[in-house]
């Protein structure tokens, strides 16, 4: 018999429910805590890889995921008045699994908590782990609302503030400012829009990615102050200004940017802790582990693997659990180390642009070099896990 019946997980985005519902499947007991009182996620969309889709395959819900998204094999990189310099197929996925699917967050949230559900996770909403003791062979909890309990495991998968991985290694290890900030907001999908795509500007990349036959969402990326916040009424005249190089949809999305527009800001916070990602009976996957730029759109796929990994591992105890902890931490750093570096590398690149003259250069070195780089990607991360 296994020497975990009962876990706790902490967090309830794609990591947290992944993980609950691929334990909860092999027979644990899962208790669930989210600090949301409700699953009204923020965020725009997603783009899922192969990767991904294959661990969901694994929780039956490859179709319904096809069903809800947009699918598509190929990417193109264009310059900021979308005149193609490259054009990608991805090596991702095989007769099954289609190289990529999109969604937007809120839907493949929504269907990862109904596998959740249907495997017999107890979800709990509006509740944190407040105090977490080591005992021998358990855990300690004490919640929010003043109740305890103890737990075989306990597994953080609470995002880029992890409280878990505090408790894990304390302020040695957080987050901090790249200096570079996200946009995005959603619009109508033009039909020549089919697949991911990136338009490198002079100081900035904007690009798009389909969420299903009528949306899709637009991102820009470019240097932001370390310490920057803005104030949500100024965020379509900011992004207004931000874009104002660049041609097609985004000149046309421009045009129709008001105070009403839901438009996301968040400043990226590159981390990548090193391993061990456990002590005792706690460990963490996910965001609290690693978190990356999103040129590959690989941090929710990541996040999906660890929690898929961290149960196969677990609950195959042919070594006793400091081990077995650790076969897992060793095998997703090596993986998400090389997400971490390639994106991390593929943002300063792009960021590096500032010149007409550098732009001339990167077109000629994009046309040449871009899509054998990004399959040399592609052929890692579609390697089995
Ligand atoms: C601009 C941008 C674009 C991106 N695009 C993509 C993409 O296309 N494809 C992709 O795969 N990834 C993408 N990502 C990355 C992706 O969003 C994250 O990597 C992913 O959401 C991480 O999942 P997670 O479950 O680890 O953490 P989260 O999704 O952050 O979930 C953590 C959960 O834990 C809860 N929580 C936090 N603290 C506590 C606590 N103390 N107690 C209880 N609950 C708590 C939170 O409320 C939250 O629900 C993108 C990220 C950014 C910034």
């Amino acid at each position: 018999m296994s020497d975990v019946r009962r876990m706790l997980v902490v967090g309830g985005g794609v990591g947290g429910l992944t993980a609950a519902a691929c334990f909860a499947r092999r027979g644990v007991e899962v208790v669930l805590i989210e600090k949301r009182p409700t699953f009204d996620i923020p965020g725009v969309g997603l783009g899922q890889p192969a990767n991904a889709l294959r661990v969901y395959e694994t929780l039956g819900l490859l179709d319904e995921i096809l069903q809800t998204g947009f699918t598509y094999d190929r990417m193109h990189i264009f310059d900021a008045g979308r005149r193609l310099l490259a054009e990608h197929k991805f090596l991702l996925g095989d007769e099954r699994i289609p190289a990529f699917c999109a969604l937007s967050r809120l839907e493949l949230h929504r269907i990862l908590l109904g596998a959740a559900e249907r495997a017999g996770v107890q979800i709990r909403l509006g509740v944190t782990a407040s105090e977490i003791s080591d005992e021998k062979d358990r855990v300690g909890v004490k919640f929010s609302t003043g109740e305890s309990d103890t737990f075989d495991l306990l597994a953080g998968f609470d995002g880029i503030r992890s409280a878990i991985r505090h408790h894990l290694v304390g302020t040695a290890f957080v987050p901090r400012p790249s200096g570079y900030g996200a946009w995005r907001v959603q619009m109508p999908r033009p039909d020549f829009v089919r697949g991911m795509e990136f338009l490198q500007g002079i100081g900035s990349k904007t690009g798009a990615m389909p969420l299903n036959d009528d949306t899709m969402y637009v991102f820009h990326i470019r240097p932001e102050a370390p310490d920057a916040w803005f104030a949500e009424k100024d965020y379509a005249s900011l992004l207004k200004e931000r874009m104002s190089q660049y041609g097609s949809y985004v000149a046309e999305l421009c045009a129709t940017l008001d105070a009403s527009s839901d438009i996301v800001y968040s400043p990226m916070e590159p981390l990548m802790l090193p391993w061990p990602w456990f002590r005792g009976r706690v460990v963490i996957g996910g965001d609290a582990a690693h978190t990356f730029p999103p040129h590959l759109t690989q941090g929710a796929a990541m996040a999906a693997e660890d929690g898929y990994v961290l149960a196969r591992e677990v609950l195959n105890a042919d070594v006793c659990m400091n081990d077995r902890l650790m076969r897992y931490s060793q095998q997703r750093y090596a993986r998400c180390a090389f997400v971490y570096t390639f994106s991390r590398q593929w943002l300063d690149d792009e960021q590096s642009i500032h010149t007409p003259e550098q732009m001339e250069a990167a077109r000629t070195e994009i046309a040449m070099n871009a899509s054998t780089r990004i399959g040399a990607s592609d052929r890692i991360l579609n390697s089995p896990i």
